[in-house]
């Protein structure tokens, strides 16, 4: 090949390991160094008493995005793992009985809009178009490349100014449609981005686009069947993994970077390092301030940070097929914007929740033992921005959202629990090294979209690249797996081919 290269990624969340995949195909020597004794980052999965639970995160929309790994390498993903449609792609409940089903469907969406309320289903039609239109024109795209032409984006110009963003993506919703459920269900795929959509610019609203047109599919047996056949990908094509290998620091003489070294002490060189550790933390922590003339700590303190996420895992001895739920359920507060507000704005623990509530073996049935139900709820919490004691708190919060969820959805749960886990923002902050503990990096706020979100190649050293949730274009699994193509666009156009 041209110019082969030593290259190093740190970290194998879904990010490192796709870059590193997709570079190793291209014949350059990769080494992926990974902290834990596991790989998969946030997306692992693990077993309980019989029950399987994905760690991080389960539902797959826009798969094209993982097909495109093994096609580099002239692979297939089907002949690694079975993706299994899942329908509704979720139920958001206002209360136990009232709920809105967002699916593929656009027909029935529009049928259950006729009954919820039938002044709105122009608005959501025209929606509808307007997204449809951004993303015919190459929309998806201008997101995932950094080397579209002028003209390419001069032509989505007229469509985008229907996603103004001085509007942020509530209030844009609100421009469609008026009932509050409505608006509620179309607004919540921001969280899933790490942002609130009181503060997220309304171009965010697209994300709507991708599980309506594309999807959203489990992976059969849990998630990490993912990550099992990226690490299959990756030693086919010549890659290695090391695990139990945290890097201490990124090697420099000021301009470029030059290797890392483990903290054991032993060093690494390569042409270039890719960290898919978080930004922040990469920054702060792996290299030397002295050497950073953008990212200074003080910069880095100055950005928003997304949110956090609680999460329990539990399995019980019954099932709880007549309680109304499917695969995926939001259950709402009854006060949104507070809620947000609380966790965004004012970094605090709301007396409400917000949760995510998934009965995935309604799906794949190989998650659970006979007979008997596995569950994971996800409650969205602030970051550790707000100080918060988790070590003394999580056993309380543990108990009030059982109490309200026994309460509302499942009858004597606490009585038939025989599997349980949790994981709260100190997972987040000391296990997977994220900044602050959160859950999805950096807030994708006005001032941190696009352009103006940290580049995927450093602005400070010229061979240092970033995938993940930090950098360009964002948190969630298509943003990620975007990152990832990118990168690999720019260190093979530097390769000369
Ligand atoms: C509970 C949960 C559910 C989610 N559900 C969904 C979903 O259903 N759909 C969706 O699209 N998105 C979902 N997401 C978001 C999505 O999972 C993430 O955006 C994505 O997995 C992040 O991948 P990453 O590669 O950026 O980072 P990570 O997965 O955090 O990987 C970073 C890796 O770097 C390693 N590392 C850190 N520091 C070092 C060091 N010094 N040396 C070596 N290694 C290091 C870490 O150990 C880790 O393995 C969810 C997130 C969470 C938390």
């Amino acid at each position: 090949m041209p110019n082969k290269k030593k290259i190093i990624v740190i970290g194998s969340g879904l990010g490192g390991l796709a870059v590193a995949c997709r570079l190793a195909a291209h014949g350059h020597e990769v080494k992926v160094f990974e902290k834990r004794d596991r790989a998969g980052g946030m997306a692992d999965s693990f077993e309980i008493n019989g029950f399987k639970f994905d760690g991080g995160p389960s539902a797959v929309t826009a798969p094209f995005l993982l097909e495109d790994i093994f096609e580099v390498a002239g692979k297939n993903l089907a002949d690694y793992v079975e993706l299994i449609p899942v329908e509704p792609l979720y139920r958001v409940f206002a209360s136990p009985k009232k709920h809105f089903d967002l699916n593929g469907n656009e027909q029935d969406i529009f049928n259950q809009i006729t009954h919820l309320s039938p002044g709105d289903a122009a608005g959501f039609s025209r929606y509808m178009e307007d997204t449809r239109q951004v993303y015919k024109k190459g929309f998806l795209d201008l997101i995932t490349q950094n080397t579209l032409r002028l003209t390419d984006v001069l032509n989505l110009v007229p469509d985008l100014v229907k996603f103004p963003p001085y509007l942020n993506v509530y209030q844009h919703i609100s421009t469609y449609v008026k009932n509050d459920l409505l608006r509620k269900a179309l607004v919540l795929p921001t969280l899933m981005s790490g942002g609130s959509p009181f503060n997220t610019p309304s171009i965010y609203a697209l994300q709507n686009y991708l599980p309506l047109k594309w999807g959203t599919y489990h992976v059969r047996g849990g998630f990490d069947a993912i990550i099992k056949a990226l690490l299959a990908l990756f030693a086919e094509c010549g890659g290695s993994l090391w695990l139990n290998s945290p890097v201490s620091e990124i090697l420099s003489d000021g301009a470029k970077v030059n290797g890392v070294r483990l903290a054991d002490g032993s060093l690494y060189r390569a042409d270039c390092v890719i960290s898919d550790a978080d930004l922040a933390y990469t920054y702060h922590n792996l290299i030397d301030e002295k050497h950073r003339r953008k990212y200074k700590d003080s910069f880095i303190n100055n950005k928003r940070f997304s949110q956090s996420f609680f999460v329990i895992y539990f399995g019980t001895r019954r099932l709880y097929r007549e309680s109304g739920l499917v695969h995926h359920n939001i259950l709402l507060p009854d006060r949104f914007q507070t809620y947000l507000t609380d966790i965004f704005e004012q970094h605090s623990l709301p007396q409400e929740f917000l949760l995510h509530l998934q009965m995935p073996a309604l799906t794949d049935e190989s998650l659970s033992p006979p007979g008997c139900e596995t569950f994971r709820v996800m409650a969205s919490v602030p970051n550790q921005q707000s100080g918060i004691d988790w070590q003394k708190m999580a056993r309380p919060y543990r108990d009030r959202i059982f109490q309200f969820l026994e309460e509302n959805y499942l009858p004597d749960l606490r009585t038939h629990l025989v599997a349980e886990h949790h994981i709260d923002p100190l997972y987040f902050q000391n296990e997977l090294n994220n900044y602050y503990g959160c859950a999805f990096s950096l807030q994708p706020t006005l001032s941190q979209t696009a352009w103006l979100r940290p580049h995927n190649r450093s602005e400070d050293f010229k061979n240092l690249y970033f995938v993940g949730a930090g950098t360009h274009p964002g948190a969630g699994i298509p943003a990620v797996l975007a990152s990832a193509s990118i990168v690999d666009r720019m260190i093979e156009l530097s390769s000369g081919l």
